[in-house]
């Protein structure tokens, strides 16, 4: 019984009305009308359309790459960071490409971070080096750009901050504003965000899983400072 399914099944067109009753006990091999091609309606099948699984990509970063970030007298060598071009997910709801400068020795901890993010769909509005607003801060912040490398002074301080080591990172700034201890902050659209915990996309809470993913790594946020509170930044270490 099961040679005459498997007969009818091959011999396709040609034995279609035949019952199984009545098929000829032959095996298909030996029978010239079989080695005849079926012909198959090649019908495409859709292949279901995804996002693309995230990628990085670590690279050398030349001096011309950071015209304004990086400048002789810098506590790291240009030649000691790397471009780290990877996925990330978008406040549209799409994957983008984004650049970051980092040390040479955290591209590990932030790939690792930032493919956590991703697979989470956790949304970043966007990802440029500082360059593109002339290493100014202030304006990198108000066109809510995420950030890492930028050799310059801590908020309110003589002292390099850990972005000029490459070891710091600003996420989403107007979501996590700087918020001094009065609730102030610079930054006129970021005053509804100033306030934790908060909803929002992209908002950076105590406890969420942006905070873990980079505690695992060994990187501190900034949102558990006392007194001055800075929900955008993470650095190795913490400072
Ligand atoms: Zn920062």
């Amino acid at each position: 019984m099961a040679f005459v399914v498997l007969a009818s099944v091959s011999c396709g067109a040609q034995e279609q009305g035949a019952s199984p009753t009545t098929s000829v006990p032959v095996p298909p091999a030996s029978d010239p009308a079989h080695e005849t091609p079926r012909p198959v309606a090649v019908t495409p099948t859709p292949k279901p359309t995804g996002p693309p699984p995230f990628s990085a990509k670590v690279s050398r970063v030349t001096r011309d790459r950071l015209p304004y970030s990086w400048k002789a007298g810098c506590p790291v060598s240009y030649r000691d960071l790397r471009l780290v071009t990877l996925t990330y997910w978008g406040f549209d709801d799409k994957p983008h490409t984004g650049e970051l400068v980092v040390r040479k020795t955290v591209t590990d901890d932030i790939v690792t971070v930032f493919e956590k993010l991703y697979d989470q769909r956790w949304p970043i509005r966007q990802m440029k080096l500082v360059d593109a607003y002339k290493a100014d801060d202030y304006d990198s912040i108000d066109a809510d750009n995420t950030s890492a490398f930028n050799c310059r002074r801590a908020t309110g301080s003589s002292s390099w901050s850990k972005h000029a080591y490459g070891e710091a990172i600003d996420i989403n700034p107007r979501e996590n504003p700087y918020v001094t201890a009065s609730g102030d902050t610079a930054h006129q659209n970021a005053r509804k965000f100033t306030e934790r915990p908060i909803k929002g996309k992209g908002v950076i809470n105590p406890g969420d899983k942006v905070v873990k993913a980079f505690a695992r790594v060994g990187w501190e946020w900034g949102g558990y400072w006392s007194g001055t509170k800075d929900y955008q930044h993470f650095s190795k270490g913490g400072g």
